[in-house]
């Protein structure tokens, strides 16, 4: 009796497994293959996609460099087409080549750094005519690269400095010892707020530029104007304005001082095609010192 009953118990329980398993089977049997081809085809794209990005990106990294020498090169290119083309007005087209002082006023200011990384990796040099602006250590950096420190006076405030002749060197000497403090330098360069021909200074005090002009030489300085206006301080508020403005002063002359201001963002993204289309026509970039050549306007007041 006990016999049967455990056979009795045993065989539903047996019965429904094989029932179970069977089922499980049939499943696998059907469909296994077909999982496992998609899976291997799963991984196989992986494989593909992966190696495809990686091929890509390489690509890509190559690419790069060449894309932005191109761009920036490309009105360079129009300007040294050959002279069978028929003349043309702009004498961008004729590059002369020669020295180019690249003058910074105002600053200096938050994005100067930068464009001390800008000069430095095309090994241009340039002048910073300063204000007392509270950068102090990028006094030091621009005194560190090698460019030349030079004084705009302390706060390029035309009403004060422009008082007399005691308030404008009150003014100068306190930029002077500003930039002797984080520089070690005693700056010898200077340029008057708003350039020796300003007419602003007349309604402060009538023939202030006339007896400053000759003061400050007197006293061992010398003054500095420019002859290429990139105009970043008027209408040009772009990268592009600024460097056409540029390049088509300097293409004029074999010793441009160019007016410009790195206390602005566009002023400082011109900078790099500006070395480039230079370097490339034969400029040299190079600081001012007392011994460049004069770049006067001529006094108004
Ligand atoms: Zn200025």
């Amino acid at each position: 009796m006990e016999e049967r009953e455990e056979i009795r118990k045993d065989v539903p329980v047996t019965a429904r497994r094989r029932r179970y398993r069977s089922k499980s089977q049939r499943f696998w049997k059907r469909y296994g293959p077909t999982i496992q081809f998609l899976l291997i085809c799963a991984v196989l794209l992986a494989v593909v996609i992966f190696v495809a990005v990686k091929l890509v990106s390489a690509a890509a990294e190559n690419f790069r460099p060449e894309e932005t020498t191109v761009a920036t090169e490309t009105p360079t290119e129009k300007e040294t087409e050959p002279p069978t083309e028929e003349p043309t007005e702009n004498l961008a087209d004729q590059p002369v080549g020669g020295v180019i002082y690249l003058t910074f006023d105002d600053g200096p200011g938050p994005q100067t750094p930068r464009l001390l990384e800008i000069l430095d990796k095309y090994g241009a040099k340039a002048t910073f005519f300063v204000v007392n602006t509270g950068f102090a250590s990028t006094i030091t950096q621009i005194a560190d690269a090698g460019h030349a420190l030079a004084m705009h006076t302390a706060t390029h405030d035309f009403a004060k400095v422009y008082a007399s002749e005691e308030a404008y060197f009150e003014d100068l000497h306190k930029i002077e010892s500003v930039i002797e403090q984080y520089s070690g330098q005693t700056p010898k360069l200077l340029r008057f707020p708003g350039g020796s021909s300003n007419k602003v200074s007349r309604s402060y005090n009538k023939g202030i530029m006339t007896r400053l002009t000759q003061m400050v030489e007197e006293q061992g300085y010398t003054y500095f104007d420019w002859n290429v206006d990139s105009d970043d301080a008027g209408s040009s508020r772009t990268a592009e304005e600024v460097y056409f403005n540029v390049i088509r002063g300097c293409s004029k002359r074999e010793a441009s001082v160019v007016l410009m201001h790195d206390i602005h963002s566009y002023t400082i993204d011109a900078v790099e095609g500006i070395l480039i289309w230079g370097l490339h026509h034969g400029y040299t970039f190079e600081a001012l010192t007392s011994d460049s050549p004069t770049c006067h306007h001529g006094v108004n007041n």
